[in-house]
């Protein structure tokens, strides 16, 4: 006899109680029914121990009887086939108890939430926001069903849709979900504007500071409008009020800053000492964005650099051991070693998620792994060895 797997015991102890209380139970007004069903049912479990549930499942999908006991048991039987990965028996299962014409719509709506579930599971995200929509109309599903759309539609990048959900989910007393709405909006922002589309941006973000929140990433975005406008003075304001409310954002603003600063030819300069001024509450931050943006051939942000560098045990620690030191670095020296620091902070991670660790070189304004908004803080080190993930992280 082969050893049965640890899911067909599972299963076999969930339907023996429910053959049980089949065989217990008062009689029923057709005892030949009853008996017949009975009958079915150890055939499936047969078919079970046997390793056949291919046979199993059509044998209970046969069964499914209207009743509420045995519906249930189908429902636990399917949570079991997704939690093993066999989605395709779990979808076939849970059909089979959508299908029924007499089913109680409590059942039914149980039923289509797991099957819906089934469909994300085996990547048919079209069916799974299908049913999810329909039980977002109402119900006892009404409120995961919705914010299950709201990940899919996250995940499908339809901001419209997701802003949508969000609106009646707090329509239902669902608390009100501003920064994800920021987001989208600044999602359908930053689409225009790079698709040249400059009046539907400005829209998208108009609509985001009607939340009257001072939200630093609409002023991202604004700014980059404002870079390719060429209003330069509009596009410092803009990026000196993004790092103001949050100075994880200076290696974001920083690459622009240059961008409008090698424009502007001699007086580019200034334009970078502003910026550095303005940065005064990041001196990390800013000299980390320096060193990734290659951007030393600016006295300012040199002179930060050398700060930084001495400050990192790691770094001088090795410039000693070459028999260097940060202060004798000329300015030649000093970009030298910027550069090697340049290749050591692109090829290791340069953001981590403060909720749940999840560690990029991209930065994500949304976390990929736990999918929360902001998350993500930016690593200030350098790693010189690969693999030690916690030397990354900002102390
Ligand atoms: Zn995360």
């Amino acid at each position: 006899v082969a050893l049965l797997s640890s899911w067909t015991v599972a299963a076999l102890v969930l339907l023996a109680g429910a053959a049980g209380f089949y065989a217990a139970r008062r009689p029923r007004p057709d005892d030949g029914d009853a008996a017949r069903l009975r009958a079915d049912y150890l055939r499936g479990l047969n078919f079970l121990a046997n390793d056949q549930p291919d046979r199993a499942l059509e044998t209970f999908t046969r069964v499914v009887e209207v009743d509420r006991d045995t519906v249930e048991v189908h429902l636990a039987l399917g949570a079991l086939f997704r939690r093993r990965g066999e989605l395709d028996r779990a979808i076939r299962l849970h059909q089979g108890i959508v299908a029924r014409e007499r089913l109680e719509p409590a059942l039914r709506e149980q039923a289509l939430y797991a099957l819906a579930h089934d469909y994300l599971a085996a990547g048919l995200h079209d069916r799974a926001e299908q049913l999810f929509a329909q039980l977002a109309a109402g119900g006892a599903y009404r409120l995961p069903a919705m914010r299950e759309l709201v990940a899919i539609y996250e995940r499908e990048r339809d901001w419209t849709k997701a802003i949508d959900l969000h609106r009646r989910l707090a329509r239902v007393g669902h608390p009100q979900q501003e920064t994800a709405v920021l987001h989208y909006l600044c999602e359908l922002a930053e689409a225009a504007r790079a698709a040249g589309r400059l009046d539907e941006a400005r829209e998208h973000l108009r609509a985001a500071r009607a939340s009257g929140r001072r939200f630093p990433r609409v002023a991202l975005v604004r700014a980059d409008i404002a870079v390719r406008e060429g209003d330069a003075v509009l596009a410092m304001k803009l990026l000196g009020r993004a790092i103001e409310s949050e100075p994880g954002l200076i290696d974001e603003a920083l690459p622009r800053v240059l961008t409008l600063a090698r424009a502007a030819g001699l007086r580019g300069t200034a334009i970078v000492d502003d910026f550095v001024a303005a940065c005064a509450h990041g001196p990390r931050e800013l000299a980390h964005a320096a060193i990734v943006a290659d951007a030393l051939e600016f006295e300012s942000l040199a002179g930060l650099v050398r700060q930084f560098l001495r400050a990192d045990e790691a770094v001088s620690g090795f410039l000693r051991a070459v028999g260097r030191d940060v202060d004798d670095l000329d300015a030649a020296g000093l970009r030298a070693v910027g550069v090697v620091l340049r290749r050591l902070a692109v090829s290791t991670p340069r953001h981590r998620c403060a909720e749940c660790g999840f560690a990029s070189r991209a930065r994500f304004w949304q976390c990929p792994a736990c999918k929360t908004w902001d998350s993500q803080r930016p690593m200030l080190r350098f790693g010189f060895a690969a693999g030690h993930a916690d030397t990354f992280q900002r102390g």
